[in-house]
């Protein structure tokens, strides 16, 4: 299936949509974003990890994002009880590219803003029900019934994404990893500030997370297991004042500061099930491909999402700049991307499986073993496999994924 000048429909402006847009324009491909949200979307926050941020760079893109979030080179691990469990590099080694903590609104807003500043259309309220595709092109039709055409279509819509309903209806439904994430935002506590780090805190009915950024604002959140999963609309029925109380009551027997910072959140705690997605039987069909979590959903527990949906953006444009053949462009870009995902999405869910531990056996031996976990996280090299990774962007030939 071989196209001159071809055109790309969109679906999704969240990460993977807005990136793969700006990478498409580069190989000279139109591309056009169909989002199904309003413009202004929200969020609690997120650590892009200097991989991802190498990618935004290739790009040029990375000065709005590390002007609105802050680079939180270090993580500090500590037990519920207030032992210091050990220290890592928040990802990268020295020399490599540092994380970045942003708003995940903020990133959006600077993701949507360098689509646009290079005329790439993304249009709000576009909620995708169906595609036709004929041996033309695609057709993409949205829930108000109106369509767009394209020569192909790439879906970036996400965990829940309705692309891989219509191109693989019989594929594994994403996995509820049984953890639900919870979180907010205060400027109500008087916090010596530690912009550049992150502390993690592993309590006995929950784990807490938070960042005290040089403003004195507080970014947190918690993560604790629930057996059974939650229905669509469960969580959002809870309000605020429900979490906060529920919170406080998990965080009871832990560190105090996690309760100060929770009773200081004056509103807009929300919460998440946590998803992953992985391994996927079939990442492309005809003229339809998706990227992101779309294809590959992954735990946040490795602060990786993001990342591996930038990621796939330049390996997607790229395989299309070199071949305009779909069917070619698309396998090649699945050859490229699925051992390093698959294995992602793997430890990620093992790292999310320690934050698992309940009953004080378990407790005891996780804060027994975490000082020797953490002494291999700091082995510099280590987790090169993770942060060092190089699309190759520039590279003139498409190159096998480097391997550590
Ligand atoms: C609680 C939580 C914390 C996280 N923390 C981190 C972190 O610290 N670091 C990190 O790297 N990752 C993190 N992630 C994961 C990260 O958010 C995702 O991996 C990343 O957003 C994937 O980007 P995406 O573009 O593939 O999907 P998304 O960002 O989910 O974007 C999908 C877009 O598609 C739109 N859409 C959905 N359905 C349709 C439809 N039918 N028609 C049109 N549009 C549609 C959605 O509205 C959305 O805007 C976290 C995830 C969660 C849930």
């Amino acid at each position: 299936m071989k196209i001159n000048n071809p055109k790309a429909i969109i679906i999704g402006a969240g990460v993977a949509g807005p990136v793969i847009a700006l990478f498409l324009q580069r190989a000279g491909i139109q591309a056009e974003i169909y989002e199904a949200r309003p413009q202004d979307s929200t969020g609690w926050f997120l650590n892009l990890a200097g991989n991802g941020m190498d990618v935004l760079k290739t790009l040029g893109i990375e000065k709005p994002i590390m002007a609105e979030g802050s680079p939180v080179p270090q993580m500090v691990m500590w037990s519920g009880n207030g032992n210091r469990l050990g220290e890592v590099r928040n990802g990268a080694r020295a020399g490599l590219t540092e994380s970045v903590i942003i708003r995940r609104g903020e990133l959006q807003r600077c993701l949507h803003d360098s689509a646009m500043k290079q005329g790439i259309r993304i249009h709000f309220g576009k909620k995708l029900r169906d595609i036709q595709t004929t041996a033309q092109g695609v057709t993409a039709i949205f829930a108000d019934d109106t369509t767009a055409q394209g020569d192909f279509l790439i879906g970036c819509d996400g965990v829940h994404s309705r692309t891989r309903q219509i191109i693989s209806p019989d594929a594994p439904k994403p996995h509820y990893t049984g953890l639900v994430s919870t979180g907010g935002f205060t400027n109500n506590l008087d916090l010596p500030p530690t912009p550049s780090t992150q502390h993690f805190i592993f309590g006995k009915r929950g784990f807490f997370g938070y960042h005290v950024r040089a403003s004195g604002e507080i970014y947190w959140f918690n993560n604790h297991g629930r057996a059974q999963e939650p229905g669509r609309t469960e969580l959002t029925q809870i309000v605020s004042e429900d979490w906060q109380q529920r919170l406080l009551e998990m965080h009871r027997d832990d560190l105090p500061i996690i309760n100060r910072i929770i009773e200081s959140t004056q509103d807009g705690i929300g919460a998440y099930p946590i998803y992953d997605l992985s391994p996927q039987p079939i990442w492309h069909k005809g003229r339809v491909v998706l990227a992101g979590d779309a294809i590959h959903a992954i735990s946040p527990s490795a602060g990786q999402g993001a990342s591996l949906a930038m990621e796939d953006a330049a390996i997607l444009a790229k395989c299309l700049r070199h071949n305009h053949d779909l069917e070619t462009a698309f396998s090649t870009y699945e050859t490229l991307r699925r051992e390093r995902v698959e294995r992602m999405v793997k430890w990620a869910r093992s790292m999310g499986g320690a934050k698992l531990a309940s009953g004080p056996i378990q407790i005891w031996f996780r804060d027994l073993l975490m000082p020797f976990f953490l002494k291999f996280a700091t082995n510099p090299a280590a987790l090169d496999w993770v942060y060092a990774y190089d699309t190759g962007w520039d590279a003139a030939k498409l190159e096998p994924e480097p391997s550590f």
